[in-house]
């Protein structure tokens, strides 16, 4: 086996990846190598990573349940914390239950073979997060991808069988931005009696009258999508996930989730800072009217630039470049400007489609959004 080969290789495609270390916290300005940078690639939309209020109860947390959970949930690990959090999450998505997962990979891992066994079909869009694609083929279920939001593609694949299925989908999708057509998604799923999961790492907190997701956006209930999966280390700021919907589904997935039975239940101290967290998301509604300014405020920059914009209207703005090696000179360009954007390539998004990802937060200001429209338009390549 030749390790140092096939990393060459990766570096000689614009495909090697690396890691910057940053010094303390997570903001909207970050310092990386004694230098301070503008920050346009961190998914803490509402800007909570760093909130003093989270911060403080996280230590109180730490102060009334220690650091560790000492074991799995089942076992003795499952604290008044994690379960006041789980009701708490029910009630801000309106469901019956909500049971919380160590990480959002594990979740979708856990949930898709739980939910699916040999003889099921699984059909999952093209661009689901990796987590959702491991899921189903680590399920041994049929697996099959239909075309990114191609709802021809999904109901020939839903005629085909007369098996039991799992439509599976990101509500929004993470590399794009877009929303998944779920109003359609459910009419399928009723005319074929499958069952229709949506995960929604990056709309909880962001979409939504109250923050509650891409399912509060359409006006959804828990009988049309009757799985929801939502990440806690997104807008919501701190780290964790969880799965809602019904009493049934989710003692099913306390005895079946492998993910969930075999691993270490997250911190009690996180659950509090979490808590703490979704009362913010719930009541400063400012925080999600400032990031619509804010991105509408980019979007219009960037036309009038001629930039490649996509069809988003969400904190994530991916100008699609193509090329790898372009993109991540995009992204070397800007970070000599002091702008943080990552370079997005393959295999993350398809051959051919490497972009930068730009992302905001709500503690970004519009004269930050100018600098980095600025430094976008300057660049030669
Ligand atoms: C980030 C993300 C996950 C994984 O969640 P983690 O808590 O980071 O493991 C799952 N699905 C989608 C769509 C994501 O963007």
């Amino acid at each position: 086996m030749d390790l140092s080969e096939s990393l060459t290789q990766l570096k000689r495609q614009g495909l090697y990846r690396s890691r910057r270390v940053i010094e303390g916290g997570q903001g909207v300005k970050v310092s990386v190598d004694g230098k301070e940078l503008i920050n346009f690639c961190s998914n803490d939309y509402l800007g909570l990573a760093n909130h003093p209020a989270i911060v403080e109860a996280f230590k109180q947390g730490a102060e009334n349940y220690g650091v560790g959970s000492g074991s799995a949930h089942l076992i003795c690990g499952h604290s008044r914390a994690h379960h006041a959090l789980e009701e708490e999450l029910a009630d801000f998505t309106g469901r019956q239950r909500a049971l919380l997962f160590s990480t959002g990979y594990m979740a979708n891992m856990g949930m898709i073979a739980a939910l699916a066994g040999q003889s099921d079909y699984v059909l999952e869009d093209r661009l689901n997060h990796a987590s959702l694609l491991d899921g189903g083929l680590l399920s041994r279920s049929k697996f099959k991808r239909f075309g990114h939001a191609d709802m021809a593609d999904l109901e020939r694949k839903l005629a085909d069988t007369e098996r039991r299925q799992l439509i599976v989908t990101d509500g929004v999708f993470s590399m794009d931005g877009d929303l998944a057509p779920l109003p359609d998604m459910v009419e399928l799923a009723t005319t074929y009696r499958a069952i229709l999961l949506v995960d929604d790492a990056h709309g909880l907190g962001v979409l939504g009258a109250d923050g509650a997701g891409v399912l509060q956006h359409y006006g959804l209930s828990e009988r049309e999508v009757p799985v929801l999966m939502g990440t806690l280390g997104k807008a919501l700021g701190t780290f964790g996930a969880f799965v809602a919907g019904s009493e049934d589904l989710v003692e099913t997935l306390i005895q079946q989730a492998r993910t969930y039975v075999f691993t270490t239940a997250m911190p009690a101290a996180l659950a509090e800072a979490t808590r703490a967290s979704l009362k913010i998301v719930r009541t400063e509604h400012w925080r999600r009217e400032k990031l619509r300014a804010l991105v509408e405020h980019f979007r219009l920059g960037a036309q009038q630039l001629g930039l490649p914009l996509m069809e988003s209207n969400l904190p994530i703005q991916p100008l699609m470049l193509g090329d790898s090696r372009r993109a991540v000179a995009y992204s070397e360009q800007l970070l000599a400007r002091g702008f943080w954007v990552s370079a997005i390539r393959p295999p993350t998004v398809p051959q051919g489609k490497a972009r930068l990802r730009v992302t905001f937060s709500a503690n970004h200001e519009t004269t930050q959004i100018d600098a980095l429209l600025h430094a976008l338009a300057t660049i030669k390549l």
